[in-house]
């Protein structure tokens, strides 16, 4: 037996042996995320124990190296243990801004201090982060970004405002671009900086969504200190570290609807559809048209794992992220149309869950906000056509 088969028998056996039953159920809401940070509330005891138990593995950053507390697998270890939890229906035992962008930027441009301050919190759930790039004059326009930090010796002063940070009531620290320098160019005097959200002078307030949750605050700094210590990366270079999250964070959002998506757009469909005579989705549109999503999602996994091996061989384009961000956002908007289509009135439900997969509607309402975050379809386009086909400037 090779030994990645060996692995695979051990993997399969250790999460039927540790992964609690409860933890492999289709979760029902975004509540039931397990975010960690230090005021975090279990939802269970079986949430608690299989975040206990994947930390204590690694496994919560499978390829991270074993020093900062990740699992040290080989990317093909990796899949391994991702297709295992998949095909057991084990729950993601922790979602966090510091896997998903800041691990890997700290990885590529931390200094050895901070990779061991931070990372192991991160693998561990013990720090909630939030992200700090937008404001108000600029989204799509990141690099106009004007909140300042001043030098004072051994501190920054920071003072400006953030806004759509998502989650920012709830995080215990930030990643935020700052500019300390106003007479460079835009992208060259912008820095990468990590602080305490209980530091004096940050404050949130949120901002209602359509789908009734509030995920989102204007976040503002008065004043605050932050310790040189928490530069990352070079002074005024901060924009190269902005990037690079930012191919992290776009990958992650393509990805989102496969990850959550628990069940097939087709086993959904026939619960709330049912089967004709011959065993049928008894709807033939209904069925035609799941039948294309289910293909592009198919190929669409298989271009994610593409752009993973090629990324970790360091033959990766970089600007590959905003294919993934664009389609996948916009595959995850059809499927949602799917399954309010099947689910008809049913799906219209607000609260509570007639389907297995919760209130459908909510989580269709979120989709809209797939092709805005992390950068809009329209950005991302402006990307794949310069940076990948070059084409020239409009
Ligand atoms: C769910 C969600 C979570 C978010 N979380 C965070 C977070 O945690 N932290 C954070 O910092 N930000 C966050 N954001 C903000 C997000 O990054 C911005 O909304 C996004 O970058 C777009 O910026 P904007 O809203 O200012 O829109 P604008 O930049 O004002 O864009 C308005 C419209 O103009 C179009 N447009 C703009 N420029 C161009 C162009 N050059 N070519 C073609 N079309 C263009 C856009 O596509 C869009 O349709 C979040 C957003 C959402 C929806």
């Amino acid at each position: 037996m090779s030994g990645l088969e060996t692995f695979r028998k051990e993997t399969r056996a250790w999460l039927e042996k540790n992964c609690p039953a409860e933890m492999r159920k289709p979760m029902q809401s975004e509540e039931e995320i397990c975010w960690g940070g230090r005021d975090w509330k279990f939802h269970s005891n079986a949430q608690r124990v299989w975040l206990e138990r994947m930390a204590d593995k690694g496994w919560t950053v499978p390829e991270w190296p074993k020093e900062y507390c990740g699992g040290g697998l080989s990317r093909e270890e990796a899949k391994i243990l991702q297709n295992e939890m998949r095909s057991l229906g084990c729950r993601s035992p922790l979602d966090s801004f510091g896997i998903w962008m800041l691990g890997p930027a700290l990885l590529k441009y931390g200094n050895e201090e901070q990779k061991r301050e931070y990372l192991p919190q991160i693998a561990q759930g013990k720090i909630r982060w939030c992200q700090g790039y937008s404001e108000p004059n600029a989204g799509s326009d990141l690099a106009s970004l004007q909140t300042k930090a001043e030098d004072k010796g051994d501190y920054f002063l920071v003072n400006g405002q953030k806004i759509w940070t998502s989650y920012a009531d709830k995080a215990d620290w930030i990643f935020c671009l700052v500019r300390t320098d106003f007479s460079a160019p835009k992208h060259e005097g912008i820095s990468f900086l990590l602080f305490d959200m209980k530091s004096p002078g940050v404050s949130t307030k949120a901002i209602p969504l359509i789908s009734g949750k509030s995920p989102f605050c204007e976040t503002f700094f008065t004043d605050v200190k932050v310790t040189k210590k928490n530069l990352v990366g070079t002074l005024n270079k901060g924009w190269d570290i902005a990037k690079y999250l930012l191919t992290h964070e776009r990958t992650m959002i393509g990805g989102m609807g496969l990850r959550a998506a628990g069940r097939p757009v087709s086993q959904i469909a026939v619960d709330m559809v049912g089967l004709d005579e011959k065993g049928m989705l008894s709807d033939p549109v209904l069925r035609g048209k799941i039948a294309e999503v289910s293909i592009d999602e198919m190929a669409f996994v298989f271009a994610l794992e593409r752009a993973g091996d090629l990324a970790k061989a360091g033959q990766g384009n970089p600007a590959f992220s905003s294919v993934l961000k664009y389609y996948g956002s916009e595959l995850n908007k059809r499927r949602y149309e799917l399954l309010m289509a099947a689910g008809g009135g049913d799906a219209l439900e607000w609260e509570g869950a007639r389907s297995k997969e919760g209130a459908l509607s909510r989580a269709w309402l979120r989709t809209k906000a797939n092709s805005i975050e992390g950068g809009t379809s329209e950005v991302q386009l402006n990307i794949v056509a310069k940076r990948i086909l070059g084409l020239p400037n409009a």
